[in-house]
């Protein structure tokens, strides 16, 4: 049999071969093979494979995929505290919620991948993340062995952020969220370009499945709903994270560049810095299959049979062109497997 190959697991469609592939569909298996892979050299615990970017000649050691399901909850007078297992896919959880009358998660809408991974980056999306609603994890911790519940603040969520996306080691096997109940008034808006698209103001009460149906609405126009007959959401979403500098340095950028606070920094717009650096959607390096998104300048996507070379190539233009223009240093966003980026 020969090996798996990771292209066919990420939806960025790109990565060689991975010298073993382990599937877990309950949690104890989930456990059982984590502790297996981790005897071995290289291991690495994958959900739906929409954060990360993979060399092409793969990764050699284990792969874990995460395909548990179980979804239970404890209602009460103020909320409902749901617990869900790792593999349960992010977008139908939500859909789920917002069926039950459940708040919280709806702006969250259409996020690819798996409810385990989406405390991994602290998932985000018109004015929401993922930490304004997760309690805590259930966590299977590399370092000690130990099987335990992992309090949201010890997981030190920021922008697009936690320790399990940096450094700390080990397989997320459930998450617990603490969501509101729909009361008829509804729930806010919290994004200007949401509240301009229902035709709202900013704070205004609507609806969780409005909200959930225009954010699905919006998203699937800038192509950051997957779509296997539409290349523009062949990606990883956003490759970039927006970048926070000083105030000081902000100051220097020009006076229309978008600028948001963010604590004692300023938090910057990657797309537009990108498109005013002169890279433009659909952009491509002559004879490359990876380019720019046509839909969206953040989205770096494979147009068919584009290699991870390739998209790495792309996103170092991008990143040389941003820094030489402006001085900014893009940071990417998804995970990197292998030697790509340096
Ligand atoms: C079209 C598109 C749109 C997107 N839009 C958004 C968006 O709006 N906001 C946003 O924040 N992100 C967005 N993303 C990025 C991505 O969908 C999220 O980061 C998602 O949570 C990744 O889930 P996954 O299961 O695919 O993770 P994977 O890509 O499989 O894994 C990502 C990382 O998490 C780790 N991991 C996965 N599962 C576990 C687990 N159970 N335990 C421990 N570690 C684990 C992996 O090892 C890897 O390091 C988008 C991606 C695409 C393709």
């Amino acid at each position: 049999m020969s090996d798996p190959v990771l292209a066919d697991l990420t939806t960025l469609r790109v990565g060689g071969p991975a010298t073993r592939l382990l599937t877990a569909t309950t949690t104890d298996e989930l456990v059982a093979h984590v502790t297996d892979a981790w005897d071995d050299d290289e291991w690495l615990v994958l959900g739906g494979g929409s954060n990360v970017l993979v060399a092409d000649d793969g990764f050699d050691g284990t792969v874990v995929l995460v395909r548990t399901t179980g979804i239970d909850h404890d209602a009460d007078a103020d909320g409902v505290t749901v617990r869900v297992a790792a593999g349960e896919p992010w977008d139908a959880f939500v859909a789920s919620t917002v069926d039950n009358g459940w708040t919280g998660l709806e702006a969250l809408s259409g996020i690819p991948g798996t409810v385990g991974a989406a405390p991994v980056q602290n998932i985000g999306a018109y004015g929401v993340e993922l930490s304004d609603v997760l309690t805590r994890v259930e966590f299977l911790d590399a370092a000690t062995g130990e099987r335990a519940w992992v309090t949201a603040a010890e997981l030190a969520l920021g922008y697009r952020t936690s320790t399990l996306k940096h450094g700390r080691r080990g397989a997320v096997l459930t998450v617990e969220f603490r969501l509101g109940t729909a009361t008829e008034a509804g729930v806010p808006v919290r994004y200007a370009q949401l509240a301009g698209s229902l035709g709202v103001e900013l704070g205004s009460l609507v609806a969780p499945s409005t909200v959930r149906a225009e954010v699905l609405r919006l998203r699937g126009s800038k192509g950051m709903v997957l779509d296997a007959d539409d290349p523009d959401t062949w990606s990883a979403g956003s490759f970039f994270t927006n970048p926070i500098v000083s105030r000081q340095f902000a100051d220097t950028l020009p006076f229309e560049a978008p600028r948001w606070p963010a604590g004692d920094d300023v938090k910057l717009s990657a797309a537009w810095l990108i498109e005013q650096a002169g890279v433009h959607r659909g952009y491509a390096v002559p004879g490359s299959r990876a380019a720019i998104s046509s839909k969206h300048t953040l989205a770096l996507t494979n147009r068919g049979g584009a290699t991870a070379a390739q998209v790495a190539e792309l996103a170092r233009y991008v990143q040389v062109t941003v820094l030489n223009r402006f001085g900014v240093s893009l940071v990417p966003e998804p995970v990197v497997v292998g030697d790509l980026l340096g």
